[in-house]
């Protein structure tokens, strides 16, 4: 027996040092201490939103958020609890294909949009809601018009706005919710619909808020736009509605520093677009890396440590980021800032196959193989999430401590 000792006291010194990985790890995060400076009058009612446009199309692969106990929770209450105020919501007119399977990107549907924004009233939360007025992703770079609207006219299409907006609106209605605010297309930089002409933009963006306006007085209607790091061209851009009779409420940026400049470009940018256009300004889309690794075989946007990250990428940095940039906007009279699809994790699955088929099946990832079709090529390669690195959970659904910053921003510690 005696000679056994030595390997059953061996394996369980191992099996306690595996047990006390994962304690070790959690108590590490729990100890974890952020710093956050104060914000001096930080504006009551500042919108500290997230857009987790992607979260129900994870859930549905299996994937699980926990609260900072390391208890499993509704992510919802886990955003509230921390400071969170309301949620932005990405739609999408039609994003699946002829035989009806998700192009990817989170399957975000007026099915998707409901469902997010009943849950977000039950935790008190109030809605963003993104109409990019288009099948799939719609940026700078894409602005495809919905596959039902192809070869109609300028008038046609700015018809169709008007009433898919409405009936988007009453849809909402008929549940009980009203958006707090409702952006007209995303990021619109380089035209709107298929549709490059500011005036024809101009145009369409005007029904929408007329169509919102319709709907109800109350909700705030907010232009996006993306070329940040410029500022002639921001301001050119914000002038040039107005002039055309576009009266937007708010006039909203997005910020990646690895694209859109420095913080301080930023904040005079918005300064100047405020000034000018008598409107309230707000940073729309935002994110921030805490680490370098990825998590999903997916190429993450950002990889390296750019000379234009201007803060740590670890949970401090990240945490600082988020920081300054409410201070940047609170201080130019901003009205609030979203963070960019901070519960985009890596999806279930120990191996790229694995993911590969969860990305398929739930759509849970930026693009779907099904995605072929909308693009009109050959292919489209599955793929998981390009800013995992820049979520506020980590892979495993666990809450970061950067996640904290913002129920710190008015006290700071
Ligand atoms: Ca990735």
């Amino acid at each position: 027996m005696r000679k056994y000792l030595k390997y059953i006291l061996m394996g369980l010194f191992a099996l306690i040092s595996l047990v006390s990985i994962p304690i070790s790890c959690t108590i590490t995060r729990a100890n974890y201490k952020l710093e956050v400076e104060r914000i001096d009058n930080l504006s009551k009612d500042f919108i500290l939103a997230m857009d987790l446009s992607s979260l129900e199309s994870l859930e549905r692969a299996g994937v699980e958020y926990h609260d900072f106990k390391g208890h499993k929770r509704n992510p919802f209450y886990v955003l509230k609890s921390v400071g969170i105020t309301h949620i932005r919501v990405r739609l999408w007119n039609d994003p699946f294909d002829s035989n009806g399977n998700s192009y990817g990107g989170g399957a975000c549907d007026i099915n998707n949009l409901i469902s997010l924004s009943k849950r977000a009233k039950a935790n008190k939360l109030k809605l963003i809601l993104d109409f990019h007025y288009s099948d799939f992703w719609a940026d700078p770079a894409n602005q495809r018009l919905p596959k039902t609207w192809k070869g109609i006219s300028l008038a046609e299409k700015a018809h169709r706005l008007y009433h898919y907006t409405s009936s988007t609106l009453a849809k909402l209605k008929s549940k009980g919710i009203i958006p707090d605010i409702v952006e007209l297309g995303n990021e619109i930089d380089n035209g709107l619909l298929e549709e490059t002409d500011i005036i024809n933009i101009s145009r369409l963006l005007k029904e929408g808020i007329r169509a919102v306006n319709n709907s109800n007085a109350s909700i705030r209607t907010a232009v996006h736009y993306a070329s940040t790091k410029d500022e002639s061209k921001t301001r050119f851009f914000a002038k040039e509605l107005k002039k055309n009779g576009v009266d937007y409420d708010i006039f909203s940026l997005s910020y990646y520093p690895n694209w859109h400049g420095s913080m301080a470009n930023l904040e005079y940018v918005l300064k100047k677009v405020k000034e000018e256009n008598k409107c309230q300004v707000m940073i729309m889309e935002a994110a921030y890396p805490y680490t370098l690794r990825d998590s999903d075989y997916t190429k993450n946007q950002i990889e390296s440590k750019l000379p234009e990250l201007e803060y740590e990428v670890s949970y401090q940095g990240q945490a600082n980021f988020i920081r300054d940039l409410v201070d940047a906007v609170n201080k130019v009279g901003g009205i609030g800032i979203a963070y960019w699809e901070g519960l985009w994790i890596k999806a279930p699955g120990d191996d790229y196959l694995a993911m590969r088929d969860t990305w398929e099946q739930y759509g849970c990832g930026i693009a779907t193989s099904k995605a072929a079709e909308y693009y009109g090529v050959a292919n489209v390669s599955p793929q998981g999430s390009a800013c995992d690195n820049q979520a506020l959970f980590d892979w495993d659904g666990h809450p970061l401590p950067s996640l904290r910053v913002f129920k710190l921003l008015r006290r700071g510690n």
